[in-house]
Parts: structure tokens; C-alpha cells; sequence
């Protein structure tokens, strides 16, 4: 089978890779019918992060199930389902708790189509084995197309955890987000409007961008990050990537809000913490949970409150992935036939 990997700044091929068996009965193996690129895969595609070429890459898909182990259950060969980014058990402790992102069945950071933690087979493949299948696969619902909702593996999913649940604390609350990374800072957008956010404010240099957040019901503003916004805000999400953007949300939220973080930042940086303690501020970062909120995030999809196409920028073949992927555009959706 086919397997894609970044070899270095617009260096993208295929390799040949041995196919993946069913090897334990809790197993499966999928076929990725539609995959995209998180906002992390077109800045290592680019060269812009700590990550070293060689890498196969790929963990946004949704796939089909191939095979089945016998005790993989609740699922069927020929199923449509979201595969999460992150490998998980679902029986350890972390997993019990709704945090699979951190499973403890796995070494660290394990996840699929990055070198972290060993390999673990990568979405822009012709095949992938799924270590634990019933806890990890998500049916897509019936009437969804799976190339709209190729993100439901990572970004699509962390755009509803950085702001619904926020919402659901507080109804109608205002939420700020600091965009650039790409695609997450824009579906933070589009849930926290689907949820009943009186106003999202959204600020970004790229034209592109702020013409998909307005699309997606933002208030947008163009340019760099203030020091802090002229108001604050109870909600505010940082998917800058710049230490300005990150301090900029810190700043503009409000005493006893919420702020939260997708990261992308490479080195250390300076937190306004007397500012921060005189406030009263709930700060989270990570990867983003993953499977507890990916049948949340598609629900909002197939009622029609939010439309993943917002962030998609084009679709293309699956077999056109090395060409298109040299030069990545913010979010293609490769397709099988
Ligand atoms: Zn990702
Ligand atoms: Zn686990």
C-alpha cells in the first residue's frame, strides 16, 4: 500500500509500506476516503516548526472499515467513521475520564501521522490499523458527506471544545478569537455563533481568513494583534501561533473568563501573570480531546448549525496528495474514489 511522507520543505512522496494486519481482536483496519491537513501538518509541510523530515503524515480522515477483529464491536465492514488524531484504550483511567489525548495504555503524545511517541500509521495511507476500534471509531451520521467532514478528527472537534462548552457556562457570552494557525481559529468561529454567542470577534492579518470568519458570522478585525482589544471578553481563544496573538487573548479577557490556547507556540513564552492573578483567569492549552467531542461537533453539522466547508479551501484527488501538498493550501480535502 501507499503510504504519503514529507521528506522535507516542499519535498512530498509516496512510499510503499507494508499493508497492516489484524494482529488483536479489538483491532480494525480502515481505508481514509476523504483527508485533509491539520493546521499543524501545513506548518511542518512548509518547514515553519521544530519537527525534522522525515514523517508520514496525515491525522484528519474519515475512513471506511475494511476489517474487524472479533472483539471490535458496534461496527461494521463497510462503515463510514471519523478516526480521532490520538491512539487510545478507552479502559484506563485517563481514557475513563473523557481523556483519551492523554491515554496511558500509549507512550506520550502518541497519535497517528506524527513521529510522537512511535508510529502509528498516518491518514494520508491506503490503509490504517486502529489499535482499539470501538473505542476510538466514530459513525459518521447517515446523509453526512465525508469530504465535508474530514476535519472531525482534530480541528473541526477542538473549534466546538475551545467554545461550546465555555457557552454552555455561560449563555450568549461574547468570545474572541486571535486567528492564523488556519482552520481551528475559523470553526471556533462558526460554534461559538451556532452556539449562541451574542458576538464573535475575530482578528487576523490574512484577508482570506477574515473573509471565511465573517462568512462563519464574525465581527472581524484586520491586522496584528493589539497589546489587548478595546473591550474584553469572557471567552477568548488563541489560534495565533504568535506569542502577540497568545498575550493579546490573555489581556482581553475578562476578570474571571476563560482563555484557551491551541498552541503552535515553539519556544517558551512570557505570561502576564500579575495581571493574570489581579483577574482571576482560567487559562487551558493542549492538542485538543479528540473523540469525547467529536459525535458533539458532527451533530452541529448534520443540523446544519455549522458548515465545516467554511474552512476547507479545495478538494482534490487522493492520488494528487504529493503534488498539492508540496505547496499546501490552508485546508485541501483529498478524496478517494
Ligand atoms: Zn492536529
Ligand atoms: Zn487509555
Amino acid at each position: 500500500m501507499r503510504r504519503l511522507w514529507w521528506t522535507g520543505p516542499g519535498e512530498v512522496v509516496w512510499r510503499e509500506a507494508p499493508e497492516p494486519e489484524i494482529a488483536a481482536a479489538h483491532q480494525a483496519i480502515v481505508q481514509p476516503i476523504a483527508a485533509t491537513t491539520c493546521d499543524l501538518d501545513v506548518m511542518i509541510l512548509r518547514g515553519t516548526t521544530p519537527f525534522a523530515a522525515p514523517m508520514a503524515l496525515g491525522h484528519e480522515c474519515v475512513a471506511r472499515v475494511v476489517a474487524l477483529g472479533a472483539e471490535a464491536k458496534g461496527l461494521a465492514v463497510g462503515q463510514i467513521v471519523a478516526v480521532p488524531w490520538h491512539v487510545s484504550c478507552g479502559a484506563c483511567p485517563r481514557c475513563r475520564r473523557r481523556l483519551p489525548n492523554t491515554c496511558s495504555s500509549f507512550p506520550p503524545g502518541a497519535m497517528f501521522g506524527m513521529d510522537v511517541g512511535g508510529d502509528f500509521g498516518s491518514f494520508f495511507s491506503d490503509l490504517v490499523l486502529v489499535p482499539h476500534a470501538t473505542e476510538m471509531l466514530v459513525p459518521l451520521p447517515d446523509g453526512l458527506d465525508p469530504a465535508v467532514c474530514a476535519a472531525a478528527s482534530d480541528n473541526l472537534p477542538f473549534g466546538y471544545e475551545l467554545t461550546v462548552p465555555y457557552l454552555a457556562e455561560r449563555p450568549g457570552a461574547e468570545v474572541l478569537v486571535m486567528g492564523g494557525v488556519g482552520s481551528v481559529g475559523l470553526y471556533a468561529v462558526a460554534y461559538a455563533k451556532a452556539a449562541g454567542a451574542d458576538e464573535v470577534v475575530y482578528v487576523d492579518t490574512a484577508p482570506d481568513r477574515l473573509e471565511r470568519a465573517e462568512a462563519y458570522g464574525a465581527r472581524v478585525v484586520q491586522g496584528p494583534p493589539p497589546r489587548r482589544m478595546p473591550r474584553s471578553f469572557p471567552i477568548t481563544v488563541d489560534a495565533s501561533g504568535t506569542d502577540a496573538g497568545l498575550r493579546c487573548a490573555i489581556s482581553s479577557t475578562e476578570p474571571e473568563g476563560q482563555s484557551a490556547s491551541v498552541g503552535t507556540h515553539w519556544s517558551d513564552v512570557a505570561f502576564p501573570m500579575r495581571e493574570m492573578y489581579a483577574k482571576g483567569l482560567s487559562f487551558y492549552t493542549g492538542r485538543g480531546r479528540g473523540h469525547p467531542n467529536i459525535a458533539a461537533a458532527l451533530a452541529f453539522v448534520a443540523d446544519g448549525r455549522v458548515d465545516p466547508r467554511g474552512a476547507i479551501t479545495d478538494f482534490a484527488a487522493f492520488d494528487e496528495a504529493p503534488r498539492r501538498l508540496a505547496e499546501p493550501r490552508m485546508k485541501t480535502v483529498f478524496v478517494r474514489d
